[in-house]
């Protein structure tokens, strides 16, 4: 799902206004307020494509991300004066600090004005859709797991070393064991690849993570820092 690729833009859950209410038909994003400091994230990788101050935005940055061959465009308005991270051209990666919260331009009280559109912007705004729809993986992660939402905004993955030629994967269902042939679920080649690359969906017993494999589907792995695995 798309949605899976967007992560929450900054470091509090507190909504203030949502999309498009009867209320207000014309505000195209969400607002997501909170006194004190906070960082802006950017909620996917891709390419500043505005940066500037306006009377309505503020201090505002837009990007522009390719997604499955889709292109958004993402916009973080009233951000602090000066706290504008990037400039027009520069390439950010999912969950970089583009900046921080605060009040400027057609602002009452500091907060995040974000905006989504499926498509590029437009001052008509017509390719805007409701962040929170896209977010809602995002935010269901969070709130399962009880975190703050910037602790969720990049995922570990599992690097496994061109050094390596075989790594044995394990079943799900009981701890793995070296030399129980009954819990073994095959076999991975780091070597023959460059080194191997996984997402690490949980973490199911001490050094043991589990991922997800083509050959073998969801597997348990271990990986204590002497196996040479690196977590990141
Ligand atoms: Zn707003």
């Amino acid at each position: 799902m798309e949605g899976e690729n967007f992560i929450w833009p900054t470091d509090t859950l507190r909504v203030t206004n949502r999309f498009r209410t009867k209320e207000r038909p014309t505000h195209h994003g969400v607002d997501i307020a909170e006194s004190g400091t906070h960082p802006i994230f950017a909620v996917a990788a891709g390419t500043v494509s505005k940066s500037y101050r306006s009377h309505s935005y503020g201090e505002c940055t837009f990007i522009e991300h390719q997604i499955n061959g889709q292109v958004y465009e993402t916009v973080y308005g009233h951000m602090q004066t000066g706290s504008k991270a990037f400039k027009v051209g520069d390439k950010v990666n999912q969950g970089e600090l583009i900046g921080v919260m605060g009040n400027t331009g057609d602002s009452h009280g500091q907060h995040l004005h974000f905006e989504l559109h499926r498509g590029k912007w437009n001052a008509k705004k017509t390719n805007a859709v409701d962040p929170l729809a896209y977010l809602e993986k995002s935010l269901s992660l969070i709130r399962s797991n009880n975190d703050t939402p910037n602790k969720v905004r990049t995922k570990t993955k599992l690097y496994l070393p061109k050094s390596a030629r075989s790594w044995t994967v394990y079943k799900l269902d009981k701890p793995p064991v070296k030399n129980d042939k009954d819990n073994w679920a095959g076999v991975l080649k780091p070597s023959k690849f460059g080194g191997l690359q996984y997402e690490v969906l949980a973490k199911p017993y001490q050094d043991v993570v589990t991922i997800q494999t083509k050959d073998f589907g969801k597997v348990n792995i271990y990986v204590a820092s002497v196996t040479g695995a690196v977590l990141r």
